[in-house]
């Protein structure tokens, strides 16, 4: 496939319309229809007459962008997790989930990210593009055609894969508006996920469509945060906070704050009680996840005990909070991790070093991180 193909779900109706521009109109709905209602293959257009379907097939505008490398699945099925190979060879990853009463999918939004979050292991390998509209939205009809085969409905769409949905704002906004209005997703339930990109948030809090807001908040002090997510130099806590003040009062929409638990780096006591400080006068609920170990960061994730103790402390402190499943670990099921693998340098996470102290010392939690414990078991 040509470097500059393209998905077929990047053309727009009017678009598809004048490819076809000599058959008649009900014939456009029905290839328009098959894309976006039934998410199927051009050659599952059987309403569609076979010359047709031939032409679309070979038509390049009408390309799939997303081969996929590879499928895994675990927790019984209920977690599927995908890695793709766009056109120019990028990797990005796609996880769907089924929850009782909901199917969420997980995409990504670059290939790569250019936020460097230490932790984290697409900002570990750094940004090589971002994608298009099509290939946001083509993640999630491949999702939703794996639902329907599972006998389920894809209901939610969460932009928290690889990447920073605002440093790519127009294909990802573009890409809300199509699963919006032709995927039949309701606003409520698309949540895009942000470092805290203060610009972006304020930019979203003026669309047509009030989607949820989630903040991959972390620390709730500036010399933390600054060391775990160094975007926050630009746009530090103070700054995100009234951001995010505008957006519920603009959106009235739920906001979240997502919180990685770290081994004694921001899962305190006095962790709890800042963040409590900042989520409580916004009403905002938070999401605890002990953090997944990655290459190449040297710290493990909360034991489960102190997640508990952390959660407990803000919902004593008024503030509601959920600890999020750990879905899909055994196959490498968190942001980056499936990419890293199958990465040009493939890692083995059971021999994962720890870094040179100089890199522990940056921290500025009370007496630096404890040694680094052994890695939790990747076992199912
Ligand atoms: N850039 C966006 C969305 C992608 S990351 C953002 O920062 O929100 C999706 C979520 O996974 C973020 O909350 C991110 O901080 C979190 N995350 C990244 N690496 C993680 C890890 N190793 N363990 C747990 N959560 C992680």
């Amino acid at each position: 496939m040509a470097a500059e193909a393209r998905s077929r779900y990047e053309l727009s109706r009017a678009g598809l319309a004048e490819l076809l521009g000599d058959q008649p109109s009900y014939r456009v709905d029905q290839v328009w229809r098959g894309l976006y209602e039934r998410c199927c293959e051009l050659s599952e257009l059987t309403d569609v007459p076979r010359p047709l379907r031939a032409r679309l097939s070979s038509e390049p505008a009408l390309h799939r962008a997303l081969s996929p490398v590879s499928t895994s699945s675990s927790d019984a099925g209920a977690t599927v997790k995908w890695l793709w190979e766009l056109a120019d060879g990028v990797r990005v990853e796609t996880v769907l989930m089924h929850y009782p009463g909901r199917s969420t999918v997980c995409v990504s939004t670059q290939a790569g990210c250019a936020m460097a979050c230490g932790f984290c292991a697409t900002g570990q390998a750094g940004f090589t593009r971002n994608l298009r509209t099509g290939e946001i939205v083509e993640q999630v009809a491949l999702a939703a055609r794996e639902a329907r085969a599972a006998g389920r409905r894809l209901s939610n769409v969460v932009f928290m894969g690889m990447g920073e949905p605002l440093a790519n704002y127009e294909p990802v906004w573009s890409a809300v508006e199509r699963l919006h209005g032709e995927l039949g997703l309701s606003a409520r339930h698309l949540t895009l996920s942000t470092v805290g990109l203060v610009p972006g948030i304020d930019r979203l809090a003026g669309e047509r469509l009030p989607v949820n807001l989630a903040v991959s908040l972390h620390a709730a002090n500036d010399a933390l945060r600054s060391c775990l997510v160094p975007i926050n130099r630009r746009y530090p806590i103070g700054a995100l906070m009234e951001a995010c003040g505008r957006y519920r009062a603009e959106r009235g929409r739920r906001l979240s704050f997502e919180w990685a638990l770290i081994d004694a780096v921001n899962d305190r006591p006095s962790d709890a009680a800042e963040l409590a400080g900042l989520a409580r006068p916004l009403g905002a609920h938070v999401n605890l996840i002990p953090l997944n170990p990655t290459p190449g960061y040297p710290t493990v994730g909360s034991p489960r005990h102190r997640v508990v103790a952390f959660r407990d402390q803000l919902n004593h402190l008024g503030v509601n909070a959920t600890i999020r499943q750990n879905r899909g670990t055994a196959i490498d099921a968190a942001c980056g991790q499936l990419a890293a693998r199958a990465g040009s340098q493939p890692v083995a996470l059971a021999s994962r070093t720890p870094r040179p102290a100089a890199r522990l010392a940056q921290w500025p939690s009370a007496g630096g991180p404890t040694t680094p414990s052994p890695r939790p078991s990747r076992s199912p």
